[in-house]
């Protein structure tokens, strides 16, 4: 058995712990706050309380996978709703568009928008579907060790259909001339962090997942995802150390990693930071362990 460390409990801290006690590992988190979730977590005051970062739960399938590792369904934690309308868009011009649930029901919004938009969003959508097969179901559960494990019999095959060179704002423009549909299908790719016209369009498969797949929410708040993966996670044995930031990370010669935090300093195996990548890089790493300069 192994000691790994985790230095933060987001979603992707708790998601690495609970998968690494699942498969024997000793496994212990640090964090700094003293709530878990990170930017998951839930804030209260005067009886209301509020979700501090997500309020979007697309891809279900992405939390099944996950939960069902652990022999367990989202539905043991809670109970999640599908949205509709799905969510709402505000256009410049102050008019309001709602998003049905309902693949009918988009489809005739689409045609009551721009006459032939319903045929283009079904052609879009296969497409899209293709991509989400391939993308989500296959190529993100890859270690991530190599850009070969990338080349595949489906990536080989469907290379053009992937359309990972191709930009999403010219995609998009092929289908649809309407600047509110344009911009509803631009909209999700914003999620990645990037925009539209630098994105590939490989990623029209968050539309598939945020417009045919639908819009959930967790009722009781993204917290709840939260209060089910730390379950999980101590059922398989994970310590919890709160109020308890990380300092420094230091490899030492015998190839642990020593970890430092104001109340100790501790040796581990292998260690796993899933705090922001600027803040390990630039705070945690000493100089000569870092990748970039400031
Ligand atoms: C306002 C907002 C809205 C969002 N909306 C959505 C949405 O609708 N749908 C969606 O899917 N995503 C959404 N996101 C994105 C989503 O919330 C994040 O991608 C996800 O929560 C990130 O999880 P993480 O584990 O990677 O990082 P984080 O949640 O940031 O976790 C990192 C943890 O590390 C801790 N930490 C940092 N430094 C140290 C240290 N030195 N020592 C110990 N601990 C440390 C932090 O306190 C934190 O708890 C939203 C984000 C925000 C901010």
């Amino acid at each position: 058995m192994k000691t790994i460390g985790i230095i933060g409990s987001g979603i992707s801290g708790l998601s690495a712990a609970a998968v690494l006690a699942l498969n024997g590992q000793k496994v212990v988190v640090f964090e700094k706050n003293d709530q878990l979730g990170g930017r998951m977590r839930q804030f209260e005051a005067n009886g209301f309380t509020f979700d501090m970062g997500p309020s979007w739960y697309w891809m279900p399938d992405v939390f099944e996978r996950f939960y069902k590792q652990f022999g367990y369904s989202g539905s043991d934690f809670y109970e999640l709703k599908k949205l509709d309308p799905g969510f709402q868009m505000i256009t410049a011009d102050g008019e309001t568009v709602k998003i049905p649930a309902g693949w009918d029901e988009l489809l005739a919004l689409f045609e009551q928008i721009e006459t032939g938009a319903a045929d283009k969003l079904k052609a879009f959508m296969r497409e899209a579907e293709y991509k989400y097969e391939v993308g989500v179901k296959k190529l993100i559960y890859q270690p991530g060790l190599s850009v070969l494990e990338l080349i595949n019999a489906d990536t080989i095959s469907g290379v053009f259909r992937l359309q990972i060179f191709s930009s999403f704002s010219k995609h998009v423009r092929r289908y649809f001339k309407n600047d509110t549909l344009i911009a509803l299908m631009e909209f999700p790719v914003l999620f990645l962090g990037a925009m539209p016209k630098n994105t590939p369009a490989l990623y029209s498969l968050m539309n598939y997942a945020g417009l045919k797949q639908g819009t959930f929410y967790p009722m009781g708040g993204f917290k709840k995802v939260i209060d089910a993966m730390v379950q999980i996670s101590r059922e398989h044995g994970v310590e919890f150390n709160t109020a308890e930031g990380v300092d420094a990370i230091k490899k030492e010669s015998n190839s642990k990693i020593s970890l430092t935090t104001h109340a100790r300093s501790i040796q581990l195996d292998g260690l796993i930071a899933s705090a922001d990548y600027q803040h390990v890089e630039s705070k945690l790493l000493q100089q000569k362990d870092r990748n970039y300069t400031e």
